[in-house]
């Protein structure tokens, strides 16, 4: 299936978008003195001194920065696979008779015990009326927030781990 200009376009957008948010952040956070450079409220140090004011180590920065992490990259990885399992964001692959496309319309997973060989066999219908041993897949992407959030994250840990 080829990719529609416009789609390739907005990813490009998108990408720069993202880039722009990280862009400014950073430089946001470079002001409040996060990264030691300029004195401010967000100098490492200070940082440290609230921190450990408040009981919490190094390390405990590092294990809660590392399972924002982990669940802000595997989240839709686990929402594909639990929608993947139960059938859904999947739609009709067939090709109608003269038509230079695919169906595309959402499809129902459903199955039958097969009469020859006593096997479960599974097949997809569409509101059409197609029905097609497989059907084409819908992952659900990363949108710029989640993107934006794990890359933070990414940055603060590794910041914790070069001041641990
Ligand atoms: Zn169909």
């Amino acid at each position: 299936m080829a990719v529609p200009h416009n789609v390739s376009a907005r990813n490009r957008l998108q990408s720069f978008g993202l880039t722009m948010i990280v862009m400014g952040a950073c430089f946001i956070f470079y002001y409040l003195g996060l990264f030691g450079t300029v004195e401010g409220p967000l100098t490492p140090a200070r940082i440290g001194t609230a921190l450990s004011a408040l009981g919490m180590t190094q390390c405990h920065v590092i294990v809660i920065l590392l399972s924002i992490l982990i669940a802000a990259v595997s989240w839709n990885w686990i929402f594909n696979l639990t929608s993947l399992l139960a059938g859904h964001r999947m739609t009709c692959t067939a090709r109608p008779e003269g038509a230079d496309r695919v169906c595309g319309a959402p499809v129902k997973r459903t199955s039958h015990v097969s009469k020859r060989s006593g096997r479960r066999v599974v097949f997809y219908v569409c509101a059409c009326g197609h029905k097609r041993p497989e059907a084409h897949f819908h992952p659900l992407k990363k949108g710029t927030v989640s993107n934006t959030i794990w890359l933070a994250c990414l940055i603060f840990m590794i910041i914790a781990v070069l001041g641990a």
